[in-house]
């Protein structure tokens, strides 16, 4: 079975489990009079909703690249990530105003105890059915399924509070079913603006995972001929498809031929391994020569002065037109045009006869 249809598997189990779990409530809380457990019921609908996204979602997702959208349609899934948050938002202000209504006119509620039993055995049915979607959502990478089920597994920790309410209701005869509702309300704006938040990180584009940006890097250092990786850059088109680029540095004196054969071999490796398409740009090193290795350490010690210089690479000298090039790569925040103008008049100062190609290179990942 492909990720997609695993997706709405499990997505259909938790529409089916929310909409049982809140028909029992919403019968409980009617029979019993209490808002606590009725706003809960709401909770557990807003949860199949959600669902009900997740699965149009990867359907609209999973639909092929055509012309317009070459890249695919995998960004649609943070699309619906925000629609759901819009939708636990949505459920969470409506708590939040019913439960102020029950904290200002105050009903008592009257359970009996086979509401009890029912209330908490939708407490842990709640419960596993958040680890189960956790899981999953894990396993198949998907956003949404990890985020409705964290959803779940504080919902049933809400849920409980809605117990606690019953038994001081039966113990005390006192009502704290208002003040129970505002707790849940904020809990489900919290995860609503959680949910909100990370997908909107997603759509303006997050550093890659430092396991898989080092695992690729690691990979293409190990293909004979590479001497380093560098600017490596990682974009995502939804969960299953990256697409990016890198430089590799290669001994100057490799043919056309051998660069063909090798950037070949590192593309289909990276692919095979991580289904990233990744294009690669080449770096010539020079072969070791005193003259050069003099410029070479220059620039490394003048580089070391800046802490916002993070490393130096693409270090090459043309001797027959008298010009070096290196890339600096830069930290974020730094004043990149100052430091450059300072840096390079420091360099050009020790070696007056070259020209020196300054590249800053932004630090896309790890
Ligand atoms: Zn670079």
């Amino acid at each position: 079975m492909d990720r997609s249809r695993k997706i709405v598997r499990v997505s259909v189990i938790g529409i089916a489990a929310n909409i049982v779990l809140a028909a029992f409530k919403a019968a409980v809380g009617l029979i019993a009079g209490s808002i606590a457990i009725v706003l809960d019921a709401v909770n557990n609908l807003s949860d199949a909703f959600s669902s009900v996204v997740t699965i149009v979602g990867t359907k609209l997702a999973n639909k092929p690249a055509d012309r317009k959208h070459p890249y695919g349609h995998g960004r649609v899934e943070y699309i619906t990530s925000v629609i759901i948050a819009v939708i636990v938002l949505l459920a969470g202000v409506t708590s939040f105003r019913e439960a102020i209504a029950a904290v200002l006119h105050p009903e008592a509620a009257s359970y009996s105890i086979p509401m009890l039993v029912i209330v908490a055995a939708a407490v842990a049915v709640k419960f596993l059915l958040g680890r189960y979607v956790k899981a999953k959502g894990a396993e198949l990478h998907s956003e949404s399924l990890i985020a409705s089920g964290t959803d779940a597994f504080f919902d049933a920790a809400v849920s409980s509070t809605t117990l606690v309410g019953a038994l001081v209701s039966l113990l005390f005869h006192r009502s704290i079913e208002g003040w129970l509702g505002i707790l849940i309300s904020v809990f489900i704006v919290k995860a609503g603006v959680e949910i909100l938040m990370d997908a909107l990180s997603s759509i303006i584009g997050t550093r890659a995972e430092e396991n898989l940006s080092s695992a690729v890097r690691a990979r293409i250092n190990a293909a004979d001929g590479v001497l380093g990786t560098y600017d490596l850059i990682l974009h995502h088109y939804g969960p299953e498809k990256i697409i990016g680029s890198a430089h590799i540095e290669v001994p100057d004196e490799l043919t056309a031929r051998e660069i063909h054969l090798l950037t070949r071999k590192i593309t289909e490796d990276v692919f095979h391994e991580f289904g990233i398409l990744l294009t690669i740009g080449i770096y010539a090193a020079n072969s070791d020569d005193p003259a050069v290795s003099e410029i070479r350490r220059d620039i490394e010690s003048a580089a070391l002065k800046y802490p916002e210089i993070l490393g130096t690479h693409g270090f090459y000298v043309d001797e027959e037109a008298k010009r070096v090039s290196v890339d600096l790569l830069m930290d974020f925040g730094a004043d990149t045009k100052e430091i450059c103008r300072a840096f390079c008049e420091e360099i050009s100062a020790m070696h007056p006869d070259y020209r020196f190609d300054v590249i800053l290179d932004s630090d896309f990942s790890d």
